[in-house]
């Protein structure tokens, strides 16, 4: 008989499939299992609308046989099955949706066995694991049998063959065990079985498979016998295809921890159905907490990517924003195609449709949830609040109005959770911005001196401890108007127009004394003044630029960071009895006037929370000035 050719570039396609990487080759059961699944498809409709085909949806099934022996696994359906033209025409060249894929001139090699294992091309996945594969197919209604076979590399064949029933059985020759990779896998029931609770859980028809288990001998104790089992292997209804009312709360979970892998239920489950430009199901679920590697680099976003059932992609990355890089859970489209390739798919109209409502539907739901049920919603802040607050900072803030609504931060207000329009509508008559407080925690903001004067006024201060805290305020620059001020900036004025003047007025006849004490800190601060602000304390430091002490600190502390600088001002009570004696030592002692700037710039330096530049020097003058 003579050997028939593939066409080109489905020869190519072969060739790529039989090299593919090891880890991508459990998909060629997926592939298999769908396409019986579609014959079945076919002939269940034709059973609805042709009244000679007396068949039940019953009736319908998959069987896989494993045969450790033969070295054969089998895939059967009762589907349409194929004539021997069929056979030829539909299997001798591969699809076109997944072909497109290859049509790309100078393509790159390993890209395209990516895109393979990613995605699948159907029935040639078979060539991944097999040194031959036959297909034995009868077409419905015919007495006629066909059997199709190939090696692979040099072609196929097409003969008369026998077969019982109608349908078709994929028999492939599992591939001798290498080196690199153990075949015998995909002989071993108990790997299938998880194959196909993995990619084909959801297909509509039972999928069988007999499996020897062994069970007590009845009225023998301690004797077992070895059975065959014919299993069910999926479970077929999906989950998310139900209607929300059929499912309780209990079943949300355990699905959820059962595919998640997570052992505490979920925070909040998002089911939906949506009709319309985009037509798919969404099954979405907030955890109670950050998975163990969710602040590392490992950590990988996305969710599962169905079309019709059939699980296209474990992790679709680009269908949730990276601000919600926390949610998991599916989607399922009947507009996706299961031959996409990664990279169409990343230009997918109708999954960029997709993800635009579900980045709505998770920001509606959270917002809900501050409303409905404060205490989980601080719950979910606490785990992936750091998530939001950088998707307010990143690319420029161009997402910030979308987010500010879900911001939380302690506060002065009972040290509780407020969110920024709490905040706003409890402000005093007359306060003219939004005061916060920045340190890697609470204590150390209560500890500002500035901090002091600000409760003094009836001023809440927002308790910013999260090092991107500062940075996402900073791309908000004001709230409903309200601009947002660090107390411990020079813009964190809460003296009165007389009071300005005045010390305006003091600080200008004390500035030669002031540039000597600034001249013997150096570049540590940029001015050295008087102020009004502190009650009880001597001295603070003030940032003037746009960094703020604690954004120098988090700066610095990034790989790669080349040493920012905040500007500071040193500035001194002028109603504490350390400015009398300063002024004092410059008209008498100027060397000591010198060695009590360093002083004094140190003690800020601790008031603020921050460390001391040099603090061998600083205990030493400690000593020396006593
Ligand atoms: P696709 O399924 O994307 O069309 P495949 O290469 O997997 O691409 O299959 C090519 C064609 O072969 C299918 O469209 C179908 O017509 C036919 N086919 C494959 N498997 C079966 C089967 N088990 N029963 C009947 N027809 C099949």
């Amino acid at each position: 008989m003579k050997k028939k050719q593939f066409k080109a570039e489905s020869k190519k396609l072969l060739d790529l499939m039989i090299n593919s990487i090891y880890t991508h080759k459990e998909i060629f059961l997926r592939e298999l299992i769908s396409n019986a699944s579609d014959a079945v498809d076919k002939l269940y409709f034709r059973s609805l609308t042709d009244d000679s085909v007396k068949l039940h949806k019953d009736d319908f099934c998959i069987r896989i046989t494993p045969d450790k022996e033969a070295r054969t696994l089998t895939i059967s359906d009762n589907g349409v099955g194929m004539t021997a033209e069929e056979l030829e025409n539909n299997l001798g060249v591969i699809a076109k949706s997944g072909s497109q894929a290859f049509k790309r001139e100078n393509a790159d090699r390993q890209e395209d066995v990516e895109i393979i294992g990613q995605f699948g091309v159907g029935f040639y996945s078979a060539f991944m694991v097999s040194k031959k594969v036959q297909v034995l197919s009868k077409p419905f209604g015919s007495d006629e049998a066909n059997l199709w076979e190939s090696d692979g590399a040099d072609g196929f064949t097409v003969s008369p063959a026998e077969k019982e029933s109608f349908g078709t059985d994929i028999i492939l020759y599992i591939a001798d065990n290498t080196e690199e990779v153990s075949y015998d896998e995909f002989l071993d029931t108990y790997r299938l079985s998880a194959l196909v609770k993995k990619y084909s859980n959801y297909i509509r028809y039972p999928i069988h498979m007999n499996v020897e288990t062994s069970r007590p001998v009845e009225g023998k104790e301690g004797e077992y016998e070895t059975v065959v089992e014919d299993r069910t292997l999926n479970s077929m209804i999906p989950l998310w295809k139900k209607n929300k009312s059929e499912i309780t709360e209990e079943e949300y979970s355990a699905f959820y921890k059962e595919v998640y892998y997570d052992y505490e239920d979920p925070l909040r489950v998002i089911h939906s159905k949506t009709e319309g430009q985009a037509t798919y199901n969404a099954l979405l679920f907030i955890p109670s907490h950050a998975p163990f590697d969710y602040y590392t680099k490992e950590y990988e976003k996305g969710l599962q990517l169905y079309s019709k059932g059939v699980l296209i992609t474990e992790k679709c990355a680009d269908i949730v924003p990276d601000y919600f890089n926390f949610v998991r859970g599916l989607v399922d489209s009947e507009d996706l195609s299961l031959n996409i390739s990664r990279e169409v798919l990343q230009h997918d109209h109708q999954l960029k449709l997709i993800a635009k409502t579900i980045e709505k539907k998770i920001k509606s739901e959270l917002v809900k949830m501050l409303r409905t049920d404060r205490e989980k919603y601080e719950k979910f802040f606490e785990a992936f609040g750091t998530s939001i607050k950088f998707g307010v900072y990143s690319n420029y803030g161009i997402h910030k109005d979308e987010l500010v609504d879900l911001l939380l931060f302690k506060s002065s207000h009972e040290e509780k959770y407020v969110t920024l329009a709490e905040y706003k509508e409890r402000m005093k008559e007359g306060q003219p911005a939004i005061y916060y407080g920045s340190s890697d925690n609470i204590e150390k903001i209560k500890m500002m001196p500035q901090a002091e004067t600000a409760a003094d006024k009836g001023y809440e201060i927002l308790y910013l401890t999260d090092y991107v805290d500062e940075f996402a305020i900073r791309t908000l620059m004001q709230f409903e108007e309200k601009p947002f001020v660090n107390i411990c900036s020079a813009d964190a004025d809460f003296d009165s127009e007389e009071e300005k003047e005045k010390l305006k007025a003091d600080n200008a006849s004390f500035e030669e004394m002031f540039k000597l004490m600034k001249e013997a800190l150096g570049e540590s601060v940029q001015t050295v003044r008087f102020t009004h602000k502190l009650k009880k304390h001597p001295v603070c430091l003030s940032s003037e630029g746009v960094l703020s002490a604690e954004m120098e600190k988090v700066l610095n502390s990034m790989p790669g960071s080349n040493g920012v600088k905040a500007q500071l001002a040193l500035e001194i009570n002028e109603e504490h009895p350390i400015a009398e004696k300063l002024k004092s030592l410059y008209e008498n002692d100027k060397d000591t006037l010198v060695k009590y700037a360093k002083l004094l710039y140190g003690e800020a330096r601790l008031i603020g929370g921050m460390e001391l530049e040099d603090p061998v020097t600083f205990a030493e003058l400690v000593c020396e000035l006593m």
